[in-house]
């Protein structure tokens, strides 16, 4: 392909070379400095030094200033807050030099590879329409439009990433040049891209821009923000992982594209843990276990809501009956409410105007209903029929309600994304000096569910979003930032600050819980609020006998049931804490004329508590044995001639193997205790 002649600023500067001087003589040089001589570049490093650089000076420079080994490892340049490339001129104040050690390095060079991507599918698929190619969480992708219909197959991926290895190979500079519109249009058009001129149009016409960058490496050419790591050879590795459709501009009326997948790590190594870790992933899918170990179906009767089988229920039914248990251990009342609630009260909730394309809605006698998608107004509404007082507060209520959300159909996940779940959802309405005891006691409650399925948790104190994005003015975030900090740090935890992640009537804290692939899943949230209380006019009586507004805590630790039994599975691989397991013990006949004895021996497993199931098929007991194991059943119970007639049992543990028989009595007691939950 021959390279157009691009006009335009070139960023690629590396005959600026600098003075440079480091640390507090540089103030005094500056001033020693008269007015004609040369302008300077003052940029701040991370520990606080100073570096005088010339005016023009870019982030390669800086990096040859501090040194050599800084010249080569580096990638690119954070400043402002904004990723930025290597060789563009520095501005004045902080700078931060981003290295193959920087968590952003990984999206830079997966940005890249996106960009080999498309140079190599323009070589092996002359014609080939490209449109857009980002960093997405784990990867990227590129969206194509093949000539001639052209589908894409396992083996045009290979051949792919053949041709891209070359160009990582050879080194490929990324170079920047920022040109007018008129002049990338050109270009465009005469490479028939139409995609790319489409976006160009787009840009002058909404945004009203009159320059845009392009980004060459090798032969290709593409239109880009960037920005981009020096060369392709800073790809460590990489791999095409994936092909999907996709519709252009995500609009179904548009051109459908190939989408094609892929990831790139720093090195191999780091690539090859990816891969098996996605592997393993693969492997655990909850909706693949559900269906093994049939616990839940879905049907396209009821998108999104799920069918739990016998088994499924069994789990859900045990994860609410521990919730319960811990509620009422920890001051809570449950309530129950209604489903259906007519439009003043979402329209006291400020629901309507904000988040009505989320709820189901139903009318009825000229009235119009919305189901509930969350069990606040509800609970807020009910607070405010009665009459309190100061005495009364703190008011916990939970309530595991059935919720609905319209999820349009194509987001729908597994038991990960659904439109019907329960949540253990709870409001705490209590006094302004009861807050950061109550937010401790939350997050106390938060560690104590968790560690019962050992999934590590970090704390996210998410703080104000932005002056048009929140309500209240600076004192009352103060106030409410510092009742949340002061309950962290009461309870001696750890946090890390996700700024302007809160929400926009207060701030909150998220836990994150890290399962055994490393993935990460929020699964509770706590979070202040004095808006819906306002709303709904909510009062008590104080000490003083004036009437007060309480304020309200949201709170959900499992978050929605669903969803936590789908993370479940896939933390533990379907291997349930076997307090949780859907059946706990099967005793399995050896032949027939154990049935009568096997069915006593699970009548009295069941009347202590333990849940269990007799096999009376007439198979032999291997295969019996086989099957319990892969059900993951935790406990089998043999029973022969010889345990029938002196009252024992065989005992086999799942993954364990053969433990021997002891009597009935015996396990009986065994069991009751490795099935209590230490809550
Ligand atoms: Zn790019
Ligand atoms: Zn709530």
């Amino acid at each position: 392909m021959a390279r157009p002649d691009l006009p335009g600023a070139q960023h690629g500067s590396t005959k600026i070379r600098t003075c440079v001087r480091f640390g507090p003589e540089l103030c005094g040089i500056a001033q020693e400095r008269g007015a004609d001589t040369l302008r300077h570049v003052i940029v701040t490093l991370p520990d606080g030094t100073p570096l005088e650089l010339s005016d023009g000076a870019t982030g390669a420079d800086a990096a040859a200033a501090i040194g050599p080994g800084l010249a080569k490892a580096a990638l690119a340049v954070v400043q402002d807050a904004e990723l930025r490339d290597l060789a563009a001129p520095l501005a004045e104040g902080p700078l931060q030099i981003v290295t193959k050690k920087s968590p952003e390095a990984l999206e830079l060079i997966r940005h890249d590879t996106a960009h080999v991507l498309a140079t190599a599918a323009l070589e092996l698929f002359p014609g080939v329409k490209i449109s857009i190619g980002p960093a997405i969480e784990n990867g990227f992708y590129y969206d194509f439009d093949f000539p001639g219909g052209t589908t894409l197959t396992e083996e045009d991926l290979v051949k792919l990433e053949e041709r891209m290895r070359e160009h990582v190979k050879a080194d490929e500079p990324f170079e920047r040049s920022d040109v007018t519109v008129e002049e990338a249009l050109e270009i465009f058009r005469a490479q028939e891209q139409p995609y790319k001129v489409e976006l160009i149009e787009d840009l002058v016409a909404n945004q009203g821009e009159t320059h845009v960058s392009l980004y060459r490496n090798g032969p290709f050419l593409d239109l880009c923000k960037g920005p981009h790591a020096p060369s392709t050879g800073s790809i460590g590795a990489f791999k095409l992982q994936s092909l999907a459709g996709a519709y252009w501009r995500g609009d179904s009326n548009r051109q459908q594209l190939t989408r094609v997948y892929g990831t790139a790590f720093l090195d191999k190594k780091e690539l090859a843990a990816h891969l098996e870790m996605l592997e393993e992933a693969k492997k655990r899918d909850h909706r693949l276990l559900g269906q093994q170990l049939g616990l839940f179906l879905f049907s396209p009767v009821s998108p999104g809501s799920t069918f739990w089988l016998p088994k499924g229920t069994a789990i859900y039914n045990e994860l609410l009956s521990v919730n319960r248990r811990m509620q009422a251990d920890r001051g809570y009342v449950e309530v129950n409410t209604p489903q259906l609630y007519e439009s003043h009260l979402w329209e006291t909730s400020g629901h309507w105007g904000k988040y009505k394309e989320n709820i189901f809605v139903a009318s009825y006698e000229d009235r119009e209903f919305g189901l509930k998608p969350m069990n606040c107004p509800g609970h807020a509404h009910l607070f405010g029929l009665q009459r309190w007082s100061y005495k009364d507060l703190p008011f916990r209520c939970a309530e595991p309600g059935q919720l609905h959300r319209r999820e349009p159909s194509g987001t729908l996940h597994g038991l990960m994304r659904v439109r019907r779940f329960c949540q253990d959802d709870a409001h705490v309405f209590c006094r302004e000096d009861q807050v950061a005891a109550e937010v401790e006691a939350c997050l106390q409650f938060a560690f104590d569910v968790y560690r019962l399925f050992d999934l590590p948790i970090r704390l996210d104190l998410s703080t104000r979003p932005d002056p048009d994005k929140r309500l209240g003015d600076d004192a009352f975030w103060d106030k409410t930032e510092g009742m949340l900090e002061e309950a962290l740090r009461a309870g001696g935890h750890e946090y890390v600050i996700a700024e302007g992640e809160g929400a926009f009537y207060a701030p909150k804290i998220d836990l994150h819980a890290t399962d055994s692939l490393g993935r990460s899943w929020q699964l509770g949230t706590v979070q202040l609020d004095y808006n819906l209380p306002e709303r709904f006019g909510l009062e008590y009586t104080g000490e003083d006998n004036a009437q007060h507004r309480p304020v309200m805590i949201h709170r959900a630790l499992f978050g929605s049931f669903e969803r936590f039994i789908g993370v479940l599975l896939e933390h533990t691989a379907g291997e349930l804490p076997e307090w949780l397991a859907p059946v706990q013990a099967i005793v399995l006949p050896i032949s027939d004329r154990h049935v009568g004895a096997a069915q006593a021996a699970a009548a009295t497993l069941r009347a202590a508590g333990v849940r269990v199931d007799v096999d009376e098929r007439t198979e032999s007991v291997e295969r019996k044995i086989r099957e319990a194991e892969l059900q993951k059943i935790p406990s089998m119970l043999v029973i022969g001639d010889r345990e029938a007639e002196e009252g024992t049992v065989s005992l086999r543990r799942h993954r364990e193997g053969d433990q021997g028989s002891l009597p009935l009595a015996q396990l009986v007691a065994n069991l009751v205790e490795r099935l209590s939950v230490g809550l």
